[in-house]
């Protein structure tokens, strides 16, 4: 069986292990004669499975008990609404920093519900790099505050996040979710589409600080409504059961296999020196981003020949390194070295760059 090094933004790799154990209990689980697949989502033993999930998550993030965890479908995409809807209802303001893609898509929805306001961008370098903040150009009655923190195309990230006083920061961390800790009382509320490194797509997670529930405006659709889905467990209808079951096979990986988020900060950012380091001594390939806002998640790069990165990317598909283009609006190569990703596959990709490089001066 050959396997590929799946440089995907999402869908992505999950670890080996997750889904040899998924498929060991395909048609099994448990003793309980059928698939997780076939469950229904009210039984005993579909309880268990999202019960687990949740205490997880809960143990390995360390997240607060004042917090709610709610498991979603719609994606991150749909949270962009469901964030407005629910929580600007105050003064019906809000803040947005343009990071990228998705920071603008959330703004975009924002404005149709309220003042949402542009406090920074990065758009005038292609979003690269994070733009520096000025508190006081903050709204400080706003309803919250918006980042997307880890910016899945552009490949920047905040290494420090911005000062909000007692407006609720709320992050979209879909693409560095479970990557390295993260202090979750800094925030209000925090959101991820699971395909990037929680699990297959179909699931998406909210948590969210208790003190925001309860706001939302009277038209919202029950099934956009955070409340909703507190009240009832995340089974107001049926939740996405497998994304569920994998993604706590993928938490018991982390927690057991790897030792938490400490010791996975510690082997992304391995994996993402090997990388970046090369880059930086590199005649041909260079980073698009300005070091101190680099991604240890996504590494976009390029050679400046548009033809050089398509021969690029062709002998590295050809090799078995697939899904190494740029996102369709950037050209250019990005390596997306999620938590599954081996350090092995970084290595070997390396490799395979030096050679490119060598056989190209
Ligand atoms: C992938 C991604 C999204 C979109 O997620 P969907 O689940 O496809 O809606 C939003 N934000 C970020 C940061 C992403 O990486």
């Amino acid at each position: 069986m050959a396997r590929v090094y799946n440089f995907s933004a999402g869908p992505s790799m999950l670890p080996q292990d997750v889904l040899k154990t998924a498929a060991s209990e395909m048609l099994d689980y448990h003793g309980c004669g059928q698939s997780v697949m076939e469950m229904s989502h009210r039984s005993g033993e579909y309880q268990a499975i999202i019960d687990s999930c949740e205490a997880l998550l809960r143990e390995v993030m360390g997240i607060p008990t004042n917090y709610k965890v709610l498991f979603l479908q719609g994606g991150a995409s749909s949270q962009f609404a469901m964030i407005p809807l629910n929580l600007m209802n105050g003064s019906g303001k809000a803040d947005f920093v343009i990071t990228g893609q998705w920071a603008t898509k959330a703004y975009q929805e924002a404005v149709r519900y309220g003042q949402a306001q542009v406090v920074a961008s990065s758009k005038d370098k292609a979003f690269s790099y994070i733009p520096k903040l000025d508190p006081a150009s903050f709204t400080p009655d706003a309803d919250y505050f918006h980042i997307c923190m880890n910016n899945t195309i552009y490949g920047t990230v905040y290494h420090q996040l911005p000062q909000t006083g007692n407006v609720p920061l709320v992050a979209d961390i879909s693409s560095c979710i479970l990557s390295q800790p993260i202090e979750v009382s800094r925030f209000g509320m925090l959101y991820a589409g699971a395909q990037k490194n929680m699990g297959p797509a179909g699931l998406t997670v909210v948590i969210i600080r208790e003190d925001l529930l309860g706001r939302a405006r009277e038209s919202t659709p029950t099934m956009f409504n955070y409340m909703t889905h507190v009240e009832n467990g995340s089974m107001f209808n049926t939740p996405p059961t497998y994304a569920i079951y994998i993604c706590k096979l993928v938490l018991e990986w982390l927690r057991d296999k790897i030792g938490g988020l400490e010791q996975m900060q510690k082997i992304n950012e391995h994996k993402a020196k090997l990388l970046y380091d090369f880059l930086d001594q590199s005649k041909l390939f260079r980073g698009t981003v300005v070091p101190e806002d680099r991604s240890i998640m996504n590494i976009p790069f390029v050679t400046g020949d548009d033809a050089l990165d398509k021969e690029f990317i062709t002998q590295a598909k050809e090799k078995g390194f697939v899904n190494l283009k740029g996102y369709r609006l950037v050209g250019g190569m990005r390596a997306s070295i999620y938590n599954a990703m081996p350090t092995e596959g970084v290595e070997k990709l390396v490799e395979l760059m030096a050679q490119f490089e060598a056989a190209h001066r």
